[in-house]
């Protein structure tokens, strides 16, 4: 059975348009040039799994018609990952109980730290909060029937975690990808890599950084993800090489 992937958003934290920007991207008629934050949505033969839960993820579940949520991987707890975790609760009530929420343990931590409402067992329910069950992982774990390989990496100084299931690998928000972890990419099918923008950033690989992963561990197909506005869709994919290009919104990619 073939892995169904749709990318629910391909746009860094401020989103496409951003904020009050009159910029030719902000302002383009292409609607691969708006980026709601990003995520994905990985359906496979045991179920449905989320990878982050960003701020517009009702509107993302509307968007694409989301029906089920089975499990969610989060890559770290930046808001732009997270704030859209409250959305859960309509999953809650469609799975009829508590969703896995899977991650590096500190990031597991920090969700527990920063909705402590959600784990307060004196907090009043009445629908005001999800169902979770925070599951941190250090290594491979199963998941639906499916091996889910978490990919460590550097986000500045934060560790941060890829997915790969199968021959798809989903990675963002990282400026640093120790051997080891490019070990884990090899053989990929596909692989969907953050790359902020063309300018050097502090903590996100820039086009130039992503482009030498892709030179390395070579997938047969790369989407970038968590794209600025200084990304316009159709220029910039007539700089990419064939096997690579921009991701956008709504993208659905089949992989064996
Ligand atoms: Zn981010
Ligand atoms: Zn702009
Ligand atoms: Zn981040």
């Amino acid at each position: 059975m073939p892995l169904r992937v749709t990318l629910l958003g391909t746009g860094t934290s401020h989103g496409v348009p951003t904020i009050a920007c009159d910029c030719p991207v902000c302002t383009s008629p292409d609607p691969r040039n708006r980026r709601h934050r990003t995520a994905a949505y990985l359906e496979l033969p045991g179920g449905a799994v989320l990878i982050d839960t960003p701020p517009e993820l009702r509107l993302q579940a509307l968007t694409f018609g989301l029906r089920r949520v089975d499990a969610v991987l989060l890559t770290h707890t930046h808001a732009d990952h997270i704030a859209g975790l409250d959305d859960l609760r309509r999953f809650n009530e469609l799975a009829g109980g508590s969703i896995p929420v899977y991650g590096h343990r500190e990031a597991m931590a920090d969700i527990r730290a920063r909705w402590h409402y959600i784990f307060d067992p004196t907090t009043q329910g009445g629908g005001g909060k999800p169902d979770l069950t925070l599951c941190p992982v250090e290594g491979p774990f199963p998941l639906l029937g499916e091996t889910v390989i978490p990919i460590p990496a550097r986000h500045g100084r934060l560790l941060v975690y890829g997915y790969r299931i199968r021959g798809f690998a989903y990675l963002t928000d990282c400026s640093e990808l120790p051997p080891s972890s490019r070990e884990l990419l090899r053989g990929l099918e596909v692989l969907v890599l953050g790359a902020i923008r063309r300018r050097p950033h502090e903590t996100h690989f820039n086009l130039e950084q992503a482009l030498a992963v892709v030179a390395d561990v070579r997938p047969l197909q790369t989407f970038f993800t968590h794209l600025t506005h200084e990304l316009d869709y159709e220029t910039t994919n007539r700089e990419l090489p064939p096997e690579v290009a921009l991701a956008y919104d709504g993208l659905v990619i089949n992989c064996s």
